[in-house]
């Protein structure tokens, strides 16, 4: 069984849910001070880590919009740190005019963050602001920005709620550690 492999629990499913409910509150808020009925909005969640969180986020934005899923390989299989970055599908097309609101699971040494903004900034979008679910904050390295932070964690790898470890563990309702023998 999957549980037999956490180690601890960081969020529960609850307190995650509640923190996602906020953040889409404040998410909704600023959109519609920012946009009008004509305006276009479309959010562009980061595959696949972002999946559960994007599933959950979107239903607290009444806003009228579209999703543009892009996929990016930072880990490779078992590895817990981040190699190469590489884009594995397009940034969907003619983003230009559009508000853009780039959704991923993890802000961590913010090499995806950066990679896909500047990749989309060239498409000149009428806004583009970030969204994680996580921020990894480390010791000797100045934080990373992102516009929507929902959590500020410790430098830890943790799965679950969208998270995985060699793509097990998304299912998991709660973000958690795993023992160093899962690993
Ligand atoms: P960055 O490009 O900011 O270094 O890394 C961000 C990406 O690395 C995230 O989208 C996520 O896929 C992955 N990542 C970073 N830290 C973790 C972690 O603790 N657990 C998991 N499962 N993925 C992580
Ligand atoms: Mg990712």
């Amino acid at each position: 069984m999957m549980h037999s492999d956490i180690d601890k629990i960081l969020y529960d499913r609850n307190t995650i849910a509640k923190r996602v409910t906020s953040l889409g509150q404040e998410i909704a808020r600023d959109l519609e001070a920012a946009t009008d009925h004509s305006d276009e909005i479309i959010l562009v969640p980061i595959l696949t880590g972002s999946i559960v969180f994007l599933a959950d986020l979107i239903r607290h934005l009444p806003q009228k919009l579209r999703i543009g899923l892009i996929s990016v390989r930072s880990y490779h299989g078992r590895s817990t740190t981040s190699k190469d970055l590489s884009l594995r599908s397009d940034i969907p097309p003619s983003l230009g005019g559009k508000h853009v609101i780039i959704i991923d699971d993890i802000l961590d040494t913010g090499k995806t963050l950066n990679t896909v903004s500047s990749i989309i900034k060239e498409q000149n979008p009428a806004s583009l602001r970030t969204c994680v679910l996580m921020r990894k904050i480390i010791k000797d390295r100045p934080l990373l920005e992102a516009d929507y932070i929902g959590f500020d964690i410790p430098d830890e790898f943790v799965v679950g709620y969208g998270l995985d470890y060699d793509d097990y563990y998304r299912n998991l309702p709660d973000i958690a550690t795993l023992r160093p023998d899962a690993l």
